[in-house]
């Protein structure tokens, strides 16, 4: 991909801007002849964000969400109803969620969702947690919102099966959400038709 034209440095940003999702080695490239060009300021302010994100952010020991306090500012949230919660796949779905401003329960992050064919299994989601956080704290109703694809279906039955016998009230957000596409990506009215509509499993 390189030649001695291109300097070691060059060369070594359009590497790790290439291996990020969504990158392609043009937007690398342009990406990197960007920053070449725009005040120095920009590049340390860049680097600076990227060590912080991993040095200044940890889980949230209640729902898993990313934060940088421990519980996160939801979990501490007294104004949301602490006996409702929200599974999600992934950290992005929290933030898809709460962009509709309609949704006042709590959230638990699974991390992923059952996926025979890529091996992940329960163990390897948060699900453990969620069944201590459940039986620990007085919990009225689980809404299940992993995505409306074959995974997240999977992981729906499962967790409805582990819940349903310990007497909450465990809800699907309603169908309309965009079959085989991720929650993140669904627009906010469909989410709060979704979020409204849900229904007993
Ligand atoms: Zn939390």
């Amino acid at each position: 991909m390189f030649t001695e034209a291109t300097a070691e440095p060059v060369a070594r940003l359009i590497e790790e801007f290439n291996r990020l999702p969504g990158i392609g080695p043009k937007t690398a490239q342009r990406l990197t002849y960007f920053l070449l060009r725009a005040p120095a300021e920009q590049s340390r302010s860049l680097a600076e964000a990227l060590i912080r994100l991993k040095e200044r952010t940890i889980f949230c020991s209640q729902c898993f969400n990313i934060t940088e306090e421990d519980p996160c500012a939801l979990c501490r949230n007294p104004e949301r109803d602490h006996q409702t919660i929200c599974v999600v796949e992934e950290p992005l779905d929290v933030l898809a969620l709460e962009r509709t401003r309609t949704y006042k329960g709590l959230y638990h992050v699974l991390h992923g969702a059952i996926s025979p064919v890529d091996g992940i299994g329960p163990e390897e989601l948060r699900v453990h947690e969620l069944l201590a956080r459940v039986s620990r704290d007085q919990v009225k109703e689980i809404v299940l919102a992993t995505n409306p694809n074959l995974e997240g279906e999977a992981t729906a039955m499962y967790l409805h099966g582990l819940l349903r016998p310990l007497g909450m009230r465990v809800t699907r957000l309603a169908r309309g959400l965009p079959v085989g596409g991720d929650l993140e990506y669904a627009d906010e009215v469909t989410l709060i038709r979704a979020l409204e509509g849900r229904r007993e499993m």
